[in-house]
């Protein structure tokens, strides 16, 4: 648990003139979809803008304030916190925002209103833990290995940290895990230091899906907000091209999310889908509470068994966000308008707002 507490936040948020709410977040990740979402539900936008990336921003038009720092991790500084509280600022986080602030910061220094939980953040960036929040909600996971002597079959090897599937592989026997090992080191994605805490789980044959759920805390309500898959490098462009080729290259591919696809699943899986999804809802409010209020994302491989397994998870908006800032075939069922994961976030902070129940789904 971090050095900020909950009654501070609200502290702050008791301040805050609740009728000229901003809704702010960092410029990358998902941050267009944030803060068109936001405009759409009628706030004020802020974008913290790392110096030389506001091209992006300025084009969409999507802040109606920018605060420009050197750096990411300047989010922290006390000025910009205190900019921030000015303008009576409820921060989005998404997957930059952890990365750049860092999640010791956010737990201990970043005292600006956060919207979710901000406590489940190291659940999601801990591997054992995020593997404890899917144990304990009893939900099909990839089968792990303890050490790389075992490996009977295909396996996917994991590092630690926001790499963006960098570094990853895939392996069948002790052997080759040690060969790919030596490969990445000489292509300098991996370190001796790394090693030792290679997550070593079973290679899941199938089709990916990456789920985007939101709980509201106010309505007690688990939506499916969309679906997307990865497109990755080199492994997406490796498999154009023909096996005898593959096989003459001895490229070893690896995963880095360079893009994302819509997608949808089989109506039928659809039970399992929101199964899984109250499931880890329920396992997070035991585990941390409140729990996983707003949006999270269960990234999922479906055999041909059309078992749903889970193999990481978000307790953030992730980015296959922006596969439909537009809205998605769920979120136009649940909403029957356009309706991304960032207008979603507003539409509760709105809600909140009215109710008077902001403490619910803010830390
Ligand atoms: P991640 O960085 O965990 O999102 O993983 C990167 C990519 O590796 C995923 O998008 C999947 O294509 C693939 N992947 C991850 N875990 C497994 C697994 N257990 N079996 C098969 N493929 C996996």
């Amino acid at each position: 648990m971090g050095k900020i507490k909950k009654s501070n936040i609200l502290k702050i948020l008791d301040k805050y003139d609740k009728d000229n709410i901003t809704i702010a977040t960092l410029g990358s990740h998902t941050s267009l979809h944030i803060l068109k979402g936001a405009k759409e539900e009628g706030f004020k936008t802020a974008i913290i803008c790392e110096k030389g990336r506001e091209t992006p921003y300025q084009r969409f038009n999507v802040a109606d304030e920018y605060i420009i720092v050197n750096e990411f991790k300047d989010i922290v500084n006390e000025e910009i916190q205190q900019q921030l509280r000015d303008i009576n600022a409820i921060v989005i986080p998404h997957g930059s925002f952890v990365a750049y602030a860092g999640l010791k910061n956010i737990e201990d220094k970043f005292n600006v209103p956060i919207f979710g939980n901000r406590d489940v953040l190291r659940w999601e960036s801990e591997r054992e833990k995020e593997r404890q929040l899917l144990v304990e909600g009893n939900i099909r996971i990839p089968y792990k290995y303890n050490s790389p002597e075992d490996i009977d079959r295909p396996v996917m090897v994991k590092f630690p940290g926001a790499r963006g599937g960098r570094g990853y592989f895939v392996a069948s026997s002790p052997t080759e895990f040690k060969n790919k090992i030596h490969i990445m080191k000489e292509r300098g994605w991996l370190e001796d230091s790394d090693i030792d805490k290679a997550h070593i789980e079973e290679y899941v044959s199938g089709c990916n899906y990456c789920i985007h759920y939101f709980y509201s805390a106010l309505e007690d309500k688990v939506e499916i907000m969309g679906m997307d898959t990865r497109y990755e490098s080199s492994i997406d462009g490796f498999v154009r091209m023909p096996a005898k080729d593959q096989l003459d290259i001895n490229l070893t591919p690896s995963y880095v999310v360079t893009g994302n696809h819509p997608a949808v699943i089989r109506e039928s899986l659809l039970p399992q889908v929101f199964e899984i999804g109250d499931k880890l809802v329920e396992s997070a409010k035991k585990l941390v509470s409140p729990g996983l209020n707003g949006p999270f994302c269960m990234q999922t491989l479906v055999n041909d068994n059309l078992e749903v397994i889970c193999f990481e998870i978000s307790a953030r908006t992730d980015g296959g966000t922006n596969t439909f800032m537009n809205g998605s075939p769920y979120s136009y069922l649940t909403h029957g308008k356009p309706m991304s994961m960032g207008r979603r976030i507003s539409l509760e902070i709105k809600n909140a707002i009215e109710k008077k129940e902001l403490e619910k789904i803010i830390t």
